[in-house]
C-alpha cells in the first residue's frame, strides 16, 4: 500500500495553509505606535522609545467590535515629538493630543451593548517643556512622563467625550462612564465593587479637569499608603507610578484592543459588517478624517502634567 504522491502534497499544502491561517488569527499583536524623536535631542530617545515599546506591549490592535469599513481607514498612529520652551523649569511639564483621528458618529456597540460614538487617534503631537527634561531625567521621572503624554496622543481624556465614555452625573459633574472595560476593572482594583463610575479629576481647568483619574480617589493615588501613584493623574506625585487596568480598560473602551482586557473579542458579523445598517443614514458624512490643528484642540487632555518642581521635590497645585 502506497499513498498517491499527489494526495500527499494536496494533504501536507492543506496543512500548511491551515497552520498559516493558525498563525495569521493568533498573531494579533501588531506594533501600531510610531514616534518620531527627530526632534528630540539624542540623550532623551531612550525614554519615548521605552515609552512607546510600553504602550506598544499594551496595545495591539484595534477593537473587532468595529465596524469593516472604520477598520479599513485605520493604521499606524504617527506621534511626533517636540521639545519647544514651555514655561521654564517646574510648572507645565509638557502636553499632547491627537492631531488627526478617524471619527465615526454612528458608533458600534460595544461588549456591553451599549452604541457609543467613534473617534480613535490616528497621529499625535507631544511638547516637553525643553526646561524640564534635564531634571526629568536626573530624577528618574522622564520615562513616565513621556508614557503619560503619550497616553493623552493616543486619546486618554483627550477623546473620551467624542467616544461617548464620559458623562455628566446628576449633579452635572462629569464622570468616567457607570460601564465599559475600565469600569469593569476598577471595580475589581479599587474594592469598590458597587462603584458607579471612575471619578475623574474635576480640578485643574482645561487640559487638567475631566482627562484624568481623581486624585483624591484613594485607589488611584496611594501615596499615603502604598507610596505609590496611578500614572494618568492630572499631576505627577512624589511616588511611584503605576499604571492600572483602569488605564488600560479605558484603551479598549478607546477601540483598541488591549492585552489582558478584551483580547478575545472576536468579529461580530453584524457589529462589523461591511456597511452600516441603511438607518443609519448618511453614513459618508459621518465617516471623518479630521485634522485638527493643535490650537485647534483646547483640551489637549495635558497641558496636563502640572507639576511644579522646586528641588525635585513635587508641589502639588493647590485645591
Ligand atoms: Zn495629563
Amino acid at each position: 500500500m502506497h499513498f498517491h504522491p499527489s494526495l500527499v502534497g494536496a494533504k501536507a499544502l492543506l496543512v500548511a495553509l491551515v497552520l498559516s491561517l493558525c498563525a495569521t488569527s493568533t498573531a494579533k499583536s501588531e506594533d501600531i505606535i510610531n514616534v518620531d524623536t527627530s526632534g528630540v535631542a539624542p540623550q532623551y530617545r531612550f525614554a519615548f522609545d521605552q515609552a512607546e515599546a510600553f504602550w506598544d506591549k499594551h496595545i495591539i490592535g484595534y477593537s473587532r467590535l468595529l465596524p469593516r469599513f472604520v477598520r479599513r481607514q485605520l493604521g499606524d498612529i504617527n506621534i511626533v515629538a517636540t521639545t519647544p520652551f514651555i514655561d521654564g523649569a517646574g510648572g507645565i511639564l509638557g502636553s499632547a493630543a491627537p492631531t488627526r483621528t478617524v471619527d465615526f458618529a454612528g458608533g458600534a456597540v460595544d461588549k456591553f451593548g451599549t452604541r457609543r460614538s467613534i473617534s480613535i487617534s490616528q497621529a499625535g503631537i507631544m511638547n516637553f517643556d525643553i526646561a524640564d527634561l534635564p531634571g526629568l531625567q536626573t530624577s528618574g521621572d522622564l520615562v513616565d512622563v513621556v508614557m503619560h503624554e503619550m497616553a493623552h496622543a493616543l486619546g486618554f481624556g483627550s477623546l473620551w467625550e467624542q467616544n461617548d465614555v464620559t458623562w455628566a452625573d446628576a449633579d452635572d459633574v462629569t464622570q468616567y462612564r457607570y460601564d465599559g472595560h475600565a469600569m469593569e476593572k476598577y471595580r475589581q482594583e479599587s474594592g469598590v465593587t458597587s462603584a458607579t463610575f471612575i471619578p475623574l479629576e474635576q480640578d485643574g481647568g482645561g487640559g487638567t479637569a475631566l482627562s484624568h483619574w481623581d486624585d483624591d480617589d484613594p485607589f488611584f493615588n496611594q501615596t499615603t499608603t502604598t507610596g505609590r501613584a496611578e500614572l494618568m493623574l492630572g499631576a505627577l506625585l512624589p511616588a511611584q507610578q503605576f499604571v492600572s487596568g483602569s488605564t488600560f480598560g479605558s484603551f479598549a473602551d478607546l477601540w483598541f484592543v488591549v492585552d489582558g482586557i478584551n483580547n478575545g473579542e472576536q468579529d461580530n458579523p453584524i457589529r462589523s459588517g461591511r456597511r452600516p445598517p441603511k438607518t443609519w443614514g448618511g453614513y459618508p458624512d459621518w465617516l471623518s478624517i479630521r485634522a485638527a490643528s493643535i490650537s485647534a484642540v483646547p483640551e489637549p487632555g495635558s497641558l496636563a502634567m502640572i507639576a511644579v518642581i522646586a528641588g525635585f521635590g513635587l508641589i502639588r497645585r493647590r485645591r
